[in-house]
């Protein structure tokens, strides 16, 4: 059985492949230049908090007295216009706290900025660690990272842990092995909006970045998670994609945890990656949610590390 790296096994190859790598050298990632990048679009959920597109990921603002609390903060090259546009709509001189929901590129952009202005900087201890090393986000070209000190969370949890900012309690959780293995999501449940992170996706087929811990039974795991949180009244923020409803949600967790069922049965019979694909596990699903060779790829390959073939 091939057997997916272990975290240690995975950072001494990515640590000896790219020593020399630092953070200036993103620019080997195809960017979103700025003449061809689409317009920070704000969507205001109520009188203190909007939700942000544009800038590769939805990133919520949260204000208040003391600033924003800003849940993501986008690609690196989108920063500069995501932070303003942030400032504007919010009508506010600063962000007080940006909170990483996981260690990819389009929610970690902004880390260096935030963090040069005195932005505290708080994620799940797991994605801190990611930041230190250069890793490659399935599907994108070249690596990432690692981020300089000082541009990695300054504060981070390990399970839930509750802060109250502008007035408001939010509450953050972990969402175990999912998307990566450091997987948080923000549940304000005075406003009745749960900021999910990279666990959901409303805009094609989600990533699983089994390198860094993710795995599709975690992604239905953290799915269920999430649409328990969830009353008919909760808006859903997506890391990308418009916002969804609880029953949308949970069409989506039945969806996954259908494909996971499939996936392991075919696994069990032995078959690998391009036989997976050719057997069309997402059949019914792809005329909405588009190609999936990447995603079943992905989730097919993550299941190697939690079951055996011919178990
Ligand atoms: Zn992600």
């Amino acid at each position: 059985m091939q057997k997916t790296p272990d975290r240690r096994e995975f950072l001494k190859t990515a640590l000896c492949a790219s020593a020399a790598l630092s953070f200036s050298q993103l620019a080997i990632r195809p960017a979103l230049s700025r003449d061809r990048a689409p317009a920070i679009a704000p969507n205001r959920l109520n009188d203190h908090l909007v939700v942000l597109s544009g800038a590769g990921a939805n990133c919520v603002a949260v204000h208040g007295p003391e600033g924003v609390l800003l849940l993501d903060g986008g690609l690196e090259e989108r920063s500069r216009d995501l932070v303003k546009a942030v400032l504007k709509e919010t009508s506010s001189r600063r962000v007080h706290t940006l909170v990483n929901t996981h260690w990819h590129p389009e929610q970690t952009g902004s880390n260096e900025r935030l963090a040069k202005a005195g932005a505290k900087i708080v994620a799940h201890e797991n994605t801190r660690l990611w930041l230190g090393y250069p890793l490659q986000e399935p599907g994108r070209q070249g690596t990432y990272g690692p981020l300089p000190p000082k541009a990695r969370p300054s504060e981070t949890l390990y399970s839930e842990q509750k802060m109250t900012f502008g007035g408001e309690q939010v509450e953050y959780g972990y969402l175990l092995q999912a998307h990566t293995d450091g997987d948080i999501f923000a549940f304000l449940r005075e406003s009745n909006v749960l900021v999910a992170g990279g666990v959901v996706s409303n805009e094609g087929w989600p990533v699983i970045d089994y390198r860094t811990g993710g795995w599709i039974g975690g992604l239905v795991d953290g799915l269920k998670t999430l649409v328990s949180l969830a009353d008919d009244h909760t808006l859903i923020v997506p890391a990308n994609g418009p916002t969804l409803t609880k029953a949308e949600l949970e069409a989506q967790r039945a969806m996954y945890a259908t494909i996971f069922d499939r996936l392991q049965k075919l696994l069990r019979k032995g078959m690998g990656p391009d036989e997976v694909i050719a057997a069309a596990p997402t059949q019914e699903f792809d005329a909405k949610w588009g190609d999936s060779t990447q995603f079943v790829t992905l989730a097919f390959k993550s299941m190697w590390g939690h079951f055996a073939p011919d178990a």
